[in-house]
């Protein structure tokens, strides 16, 4: 079946109207799965499904501090589980648990995820419309209980607008993504590439300037190519978290 038919299914299954990251509890212990907390000699792994005997295990590194992203590592072994992906052991990574994931069946158990924690019918309406902003990601995170990153890029799915996502840590781009809107129309920068010295991202980085809002800034600080050729207004809103050198950059485009 289908990852976010599944997902759907399993909502409407266990009448879940309100936060779904509260009811993977109760559906863990419906089929008797174990879940379990665990120190991983390797910090690259989220979490684990293990298909024991009779036992069906859930295993989440004690190394993840975020909710947000325990639930999301929950959710995601949770879809191997009920999408019956075939497999004594699934061990998962950093990499496994993003967007950018390559191998299929990892691919599937974000998307059953994002649906079952962001249910399109109860997110979209939001989505759509609501302003691109640092106040709607941190409302969407805290309402449903889930990463920044992930309710930013659920926003992208949805938005209506032309706007695009770049995730950095230490001045290398992690996780970017744009909305439907703007899709074969401008390359970013690419994961692994280094932010622009004179972006807003790298000044909230070294310094303690604080961003309230979008400011304009040179379209080579993050478009690397321009495929339709029309002159782009390019506005730039970035917070850091000076602690971990991460830094979350929306980028807002308009066709003049
Ligand atoms: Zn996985």
């Amino acid at each position: 079946m289908r990852p976010l038919v599944k997902a759907q299914q399993l909502l409407r299954d266990f009448n879940i109207t309100t936060i779904p990251a509260l009811s993977i509890t109760q559906i863990f212990a419906h089929y008797s799965i174990i879940y379990d907390e665990m120190e991983y000699d390797d910090l690259n792994y989220m979490g684990s499904l293990i298909r024991a005997e009779d036992k069906v295990i859930i295993l989440v590194n004690t190394d993840i501090k975020n909710a947000g992203r325990i639930n999301f590592t929950k959710a995601h072994e949770l879809g191997h589980f009920t999408l019956n992906h075939r497999g004594q052991k699934f061990e998962c990574s950093r990499a496994d648990l993003f967007d950018f994931a390559r191998k299929p069946l990892e691919i599937e158990a974000n998307q059953f995820a994002k649906e079952f924690l962001l249910p399109e019918q109860m997110v979209k309406p939001i989505l759509m419309s609501a302003p691109f902003d640092f106040d709607t990601i941190q409302s969407i995170a805290n309402g449903f209980m889930v990463s920044k990153i992930v309710a930013v890029f659920r926003m992208l799915e949805f938005h209506m607008g032309n706007y695009a996502v770049i995730a950095s840590k230490n001045g290398v781009v992690t996780h970017l993504g744009m909305s439907k809107g703007l899709i074969g129309k401008v390359n970013l920068l690419k994961i692994g590439s280094s932010i622009d010295n004179k972006s807003f991202a790298r000044e909230c980085l070294i310094s303690n300037f604080r961003m309230n809002g979008y400011s304009s800034i040179d379209v080579k600080a993050w478009i690397t190519k321009n495929k339709l050729g029309s002159t782009i207004a390019l506005k730039e809103y970035s917070r850091a978290d000076k602690s971990s050198g991460s830094v979350l950059t929306l980028l807002k485009m308009d066709f003049l």
